[in-house]
């Protein structure tokens, strides 16, 4: 696992994007992450990559909206989707991220996989079923981090991975795991599971 993480932490912020044309080159493989604002996001890119300050920068004015690039090889990038929720931005606004959000996940080749956070506590919440909706649409690669497990017990963190498995019968190349990023539960199964999208 020390070699999977060592790549991992090779990434570095090189653009963001307010839309799919102003992306960075569309080749080689990239994974992307999504969630609602406060799913954990941030924290596990940065315990993912083992950089403490690295999802810091998709944080800074001006970026929260867009859609943030962290190189790890010229050919494999790491994506920060924005995060979605319960920001009191104009419908209007909420409409166009959404349609750009879609445009990126429809029609980005080099897109491999999407990670997809969601609070162990909170799961399935609109924008959840959103993307699971698209995943199924465009036959995109799923895979779920249940974040924050250590705020639950075994038992009950185990009883909403199941509760949540169930959701998923129909959707194809769909996986899911429970997630910490404070206690590092569940680290060695989510990067691998990103390395084998990447290679
Ligand atoms: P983001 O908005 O999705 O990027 O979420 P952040 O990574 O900023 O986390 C939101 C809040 O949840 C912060 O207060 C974090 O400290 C907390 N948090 C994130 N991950 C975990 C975790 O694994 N366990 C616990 N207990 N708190 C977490």
């Amino acid at each position: 696992m020390r070699k999977v993480a060592h790549y991992l932490r090779q990434a570095e912020f090189i653009c963001s994007a307010p839309d799919l044309a102003n992306c960075p080159p569309d080749i080689g493989a990239e994974v992307a992450f999504a969630g609602r604002s406060n799913a954990g996001k941030s924290s596990a890119i940065n315990v993912l990559t083992g950089q403490p300050k690295l999802a810091r920068i998709s944080k800074t004015p001006g970026r929260t909206q867009q859609i943030n690039f962290f190189q790890l090889t010229d050919q494999q990038r790491l994506v920060d989707l924005p995060g979605y929720g319960y920001a009191k931005v104009p419908d209007a606004v909420k409409r166009a991220w959404q349609a750009n959000l879609q445009d990126y996940l429809e029609n980005r080749s080099s897109l491999k996989g999407v990670v997809l956070l969601m609070d162990i506590r909170h799961p399935l919440q609109p924008f959840d079923l959103l993307m699971l909706e698209w995943a199924k649409q465009y036959e995109m690669p799923l895979h779920i981090l249940l974040t924050k497990a250590d705020k639950l017990k075994r038992g009950p963190a185990n009883a909403s991975l199941h509760g949540v498995s169930k959701t998923l019968d129909k959707i194809p190349d769909i996986s899911i795991q429970l997630f910490s990023s404070l206690n590092q539960n569940g680290l060695d199964e989510a990067q691998k599971k990103i390395i084998s999208w990447l290679e």
